[in-house]
């Protein structure tokens, strides 16, 4: 059984929603681009020898920039709908603000129990010095020690879904307010 193994519908692990960004890309040596393929959180998180279940689902591998209104919709349909209360999305940095806010705006009755923590990377996991791992260390912890509510763990820390942004000048998340 591999550690990170999949308990498909137990409402005691947490579920991993995937849908791309830096965090999952892959470099292609040929052209020099970068690209996706398959998520890296089950490696990820037996390489960091995480001991918590998780249900992991790749609902998109995209670039947060290029995400539309129905592939948002399709987050929080998959979070209403998910029996775990522990939710972490893997996310595009450079949109991540905006889906939290979503979230957090639906005010959804099904997700007034749940602790939603989304994540993501600068740098490529694939790189070899990523953040993704601390990352996904940290929103893991996160997801399974906050109470309900919908959540952004970039570089160690934590904010609510209605003040946070991405500052693009310096790469790093801060509050609004
Ligand atoms: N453009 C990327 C994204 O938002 C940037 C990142 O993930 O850091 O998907």
């Amino acid at each position: 059984m591999r550690e990170a193994e999949i308990l498909m519908a137990n409402p005691n692990s947490v579920q991993i929603l995937v849908t791309g960004g830096t965090f999952d890309k892959e470099y292609d040596e040929l052209t020099g681009r970068l690209f996706f393929r398959n998520t890296h959180v089950h490696e990820m998180l037996r390489l960091g020898r995480s001991k918590v279940s998780v249900d992991i689902r790749s609902l998109m591998m995209i670039d947060s920039l290029d995400m539309t209104a129905q592939d948002r919709n399709l987050i929080l349909t998959s979070c209403k709908d998910a029996t775990a209360d522990r939710i972490l999305i893997t996310h595009g940095t450079d949109t991540m603000a905006e889906t939290a806010r979503l979230l957090g705006e639906a005010h959804s009755a099904e997700l007034r129990n749940k602790t939603i923590v989304l994540t993501g990377a600068m740098i490529p996991y694939a790189f070899g010095s990523s953040d993704g791992l601390f990352n996904l260390g940290a929103a893991l912890a996160f997801a399974q020690a906050l109470s309900p509510g919908i959540y952004v763990a970039m570089n160690g820390k934590v904010f609510g879904w209605d003040n946070v942004r991405k500052n693009k000048a310096t790469g790093e998340f801060e509050t609004v307010r």
